[in-house]
């Protein structure tokens, strides 16, 4: 049987390489993406191999449209179909609203919601050629509650949730799912900022106790890639200790 395909973006660190690291041990072929930090994504590469020998690194501004371009035609090129694509390159640039700046604002929305549009785009295209597939773009629980200190991020997170909604509807009829997985706080870099104070009442409106692992979460993308979940699309996965119900 011919593997399966999967582009991870951002998988260089955190959820992203916990993600290529599960696809790979399921079985897929994994394009891991990078786009800062080529050492990060070598390592993430390295340790894929050793399950999936066929996987390769790309590197590629997710919200640049002409890098993607090239991206997708290096996956053309090279795997000639994709099967799952994973939207999880994002960023945080957190100040209150009266102090943010045009480019913060801006930073944060072309990396985490243009960039899951055009990877989107690029990945419905082929694999509408195939009349299958799966696309998972990773939301937050901050998308749906808002957070004060992120109105940028939370704006872009909001924003992931509606496009995922909108693109399900557009792509149900060509056998293409769309879904989000919300995390909740998950233990990574993002989060390792954090004072002890800050995560210890975090931890508090968590009703399971603890911070979520970058397993929680690239379990929840297997599933959504998975024909175990064929007649799920346009959903939210909150992926959070039951932070927000
Ligand atoms: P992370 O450790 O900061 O990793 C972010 C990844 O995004 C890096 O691999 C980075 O790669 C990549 N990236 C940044 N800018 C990029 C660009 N322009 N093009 C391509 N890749 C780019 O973050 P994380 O905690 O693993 O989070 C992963 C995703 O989950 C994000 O979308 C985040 O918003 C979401 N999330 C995380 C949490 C959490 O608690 N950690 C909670 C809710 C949602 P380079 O360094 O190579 O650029």
């Amino acid at each position: 049987m011919e593997n399966k395909v999967v582009l991870v973006t951002g998988a260089g660190r955190g959820i992203g390489r916990s993600l290529a690291i599960e696809f790979a041990k399921a079985g897929y072929d994994v394009i891991v993406n990078y786009n800062g930090s080529e050492a990060a994504a070598l390592e993430t590469l390295e340790e894929v191999k050793k399950y999936s020998e066929n996987s390769m690194v790309i590197k590629a501004n997710v919200a640049n449209a002409e890098e993607v371009e090239a991206m997708f035609k290096q996956i053309q090129d090279t795997y000639k179909k994709l099967d799952c694509l994973v939207n999880n390159s994002g960023i945080t640039r957190d100040t209150l609203c009266l102090r943010m700046s045009e480019k913060e604002f801006m930073d944060v929305i072309d990396i985490n919601l243009k960039g899951t549009f055009l990877c989107s785009k690029q990945a419905s295209r082929m694999m509408m050629k195939k009349k299958q597939g799966s696309i998972i773009n990773m939301a937050s629980v901050v998308g749906i509650s808002g957070n004060a200190g992120q109105c940028n991020y939370a704006a872009s997170k909001a924003g992931i949730i509606g496009f995922t909604k909108s693109l399900a509807k557009e792509m149900g009829s060509r056998n293409i799912r769309v879904n989000a997985i919300a995390p909740g706080f998950i233990q990574t870099q993002m989060t390792d900022v954090l004072s002890e104070d800050v995560k210890k009442n975090l931890i508090s409106q968590i009703p399971l106790n603890t911070l979520g692992t970058v397993e929680d979460i690239a379990y929840t993308a297997l599933f959504l890639a998975s024909e175990q979940s064929k007649y799920i699309t346009g959903q939210v996965i909150q992926v959070d200790g039951g932070m927000l119900m």
